[in-house]
């Protein structure tokens, strides 16, 4: 029964300081409100600060439609550098994966991409989507916020947006 005992020792004094701390008109009650919802828009503030990037290159992911051209037997991507940009990954990282995956060689300068042989917008924006979703794409919540991480011989996808690390198929 020491319980018992020692609860009504307690309560005076947690009461006490209860009816001090929510007394109406208090100014300590007043101060510590006002306090804290500065604090929290402050916070607020600089979480939105942050948020639209985010979200900017998340809500709004779409790849650039490749403007491109193919003469005497050589395909080249003008906007190459843009392609890459909204993919955030490394422009010749891109043109190993396409030129893999086309069977042919290609070169990357000043933001335009060439390559041999001739190939049709179609087929260059279905491989783009095949990169996005592997390397780019988030596969546990399906957003583009990722970076790539080496780790030895293994291939990583880390996502900004909700922190899962899966890995992928080195190119
Ligand atoms: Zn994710």
């Amino acid at each position: 029964m020491g319980h018992s005992k020692k609860f009504p020792h307690c309560l005076p004094w947690d009461f006490a300081s209860r009816t001090l701390l929510t007394k109406p008109g208090s100014s300590y009650n007043e101060v510590g409100i006002s306090l804290m919802s500065e604090d929290y828009s402050r916070l607020l503030d600089k979480a939105m600060e942050k948020v639209p990037k985010k979200v900017s290159s998340g809500e709004r992911f779409e790849i650039p439609t490749p403007e491109m051209h193919t003469t005497g037997g050589r395909t080249t991507i003008y906007n190459f550098g843009e392609i890459s940009g909204r993919l955030n990954r490394d422009g010749h990282h891109l043109v190993k994966f396409l030129t893999k995956e086309m069977g042919t060689a290609g070169t990357l300068s000043g933001g335009r991409a060439v390559f041999q042989g001739r190939f049709n917008k179609i087929s260059i924006r279905r491989l783009l989507e095949i990169y996005s979703h592997k390397y780019v794409i988030c596969s546990i919540c399906g957003r583009p916020d990722t970076k790539m991480q080496k780790d030895g011989r293994f291939l990583f996808l880390v996502c900004d947006a909700c922190g899962a690390k899966s890995s992928v198929l080195s190119a």
